[in-house]
């Protein structure tokens, strides 16, 4: 398996500096670019990241030399692709903490992570009149879920209201705790508003009552270290391609004892360990839950994407996006009619505004004229949008890659926008 490029992008004590942040921006050659006749100013991280070398060459890595089946022959190809496919999954083990490689299941991503648990584990355990508890700033992957299975046999979905900063209201999310909770599921960081909410805290008070708790870290493994153990979750799921990983691939861990007591999401090949026509007794972890031929180059791509974060340092990362987003959010702030919705103290690289005198798509538009490339719309959070009154937001979600000049390059956008329509 094709490794990091081996250079570790300078010192690895504090945040990134502006030459690391330089060297780091040469492995990612999609951002070496014109758009529209200006340099790509690639703000839109949230939605996807771009690729670094190390990643795209473990990809042709695999189809240059390898391509095979995982799991099933001996031949040498095989065997290959299979002990690749597995690196990839001990790499991610190490990246989370994770106790045990065989609680990392491959998934499509993050939807797929939670479809899968309130498909098998609710299915499973919940009847008529439990209750799930999510989050009022939930990305939908984490709602409709569990409405299809409210429709189903009866759960109610209970949500924690937030604040004007988008700060969950922690006593509201204890007093919903009770008898008959039998899932709280939240998201890590919001990616409307960038929050970072308290889930150690979410942890201990549903362990408390023995609930056990699932964390949506869609937006927070790209930018900030994440450790199973120590946020005492009892399930965890991300996308890989929002780390730096190809598309279609993505994670669930889940603790092993509630994987082991949960029935297969899909069936067929590779998730049995025999088939009669009278019985089919299951694989073990994780293959139970891995139907089919995985994403073989997808899991080989995300070990080098895990690879490539470690080499750079998640706290490293995890600093240095802070100080872009504060200097980008004073900025924004200096703008009169630019609202920032999601100010919470703890929060990520988002930087998501309204402007009441233009529509987020035009913005949007005049944006990328110049270059710029942000998200507009609800970003699958409408009740979010709601919260707020507002039909969408223009959002700038940052990475390690980008600079302080590329903020100064959206401010002189916005201003084009101010412009425009005043
Ligand atoms: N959860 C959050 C917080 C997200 O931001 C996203 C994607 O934007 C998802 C879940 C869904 O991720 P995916 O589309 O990769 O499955």
């Amino acid at each position: 398996m094709t490794a990091t490029n081996g250079d570790p992008h300078g010192s690895s004590y504090g945040a990134l500096t502006a030459d690391d942040v330089a060297r780091i921006r040469m492995d990612f050659p999609v951002l070496d670019q014109l758009i529209n006749g200006k340099p790509l100013v690639y703000l839109d991280n949230a939605a996807t990241t771009q690729k670094p070398r190390p990643v795209i060459d473990a990809i042709s890595n695999y189809y240059l030399h390898n391509n095979a089946n995982v799991h099933r022959g001996v031949h040498t190809l095989s065997q290959r692709a299979t002990d690749d496919y597995e690196v990839g999954r001990e790499a991610i083990r190490r990246f989370i903490n994770a106790p045990d490689s065989s609680e990392i299941i491959y998934v499509r991503g993050t939807t797929e992570g939670l479809n899968l648990v309130a498909s098998s584990y609710g299915r499973k355990f919940f009847k008529a009149g439990d209750e799930v508890i999510i989050t009022g700033m939930e990305h939908h992957s984490n709602i409709v879920p569990w409405q299809i299975l409210g429709k189903e046999i009866g759960i109610r979905l209970r949500v924690i209201p937030f604040t004007d900063q988008g700060e969950l209201l922690m006593d509201e999310y204890e007093s919903m705790l009770n008898e008959r909770t039998r899932l709280v599921s939240v998201v890590h960081q919001s990616n409307a508003l960038g929050t970072i909410n308290p889930v150690s805290s979410i942890v201990e008070m549903a362990h408390a009552r023995g609930i056990p708790v699932m964390i949506d870290a869609a937006q927070s493994i790209p930018h900030m270290p994440v450790d199973v153990q120590a946020m005492g979750a009892d399930f965890l799921t991300f996308s890989g391609h929002k780390m730096y990983g190809p598309t279609g691939i993505g994670v669930l861990w889940g603790r092993a004892d509630l994987l082991n007591e949960m029935p297969p999401y899909q069936s067929g090949g590779e998730m049995i360990r025999s088939v009669t026509y009278e019985e089919t007794i299951y694989n073990v972890i994780p293959h139970k839950f891995e139907a089919g031929t995985p994403d073989i180059a997808g899991a080989i791509g995300l070990g080098a994407a895990v690879e490539y974060l470690e080499a750079i340092g998640m706290d490293r990362i995890a600093a240095y996006e802070q100080a872009l987003m504060r200097y980008g959010a004073e900025r924004l702030a200096e703008i009169e009619g630019v609202r920032l919705i999601g100010t919470a103290e703890n929060r990520g690289g988002v930087l998501s505004f309204y402007m009441e005198s233009a529509h987020a798509h035009d913005i949007g538009t005049i944006l990328d004229a110049e270059g710029i490339a942000v998200r507009t719309g609800h970003h699958c959070a409408q009740p979010v949008m709601a919260r707020y009154e507002i039909p969408a937001t223009v959002r700038a979600s940052l990475s390690f890659y980008n600079t302080t000049e590329e903020i100064d390059a959206l401010i002189k956008g916005i201003d084009r926008v101010i412009e425009v329509f005043g």
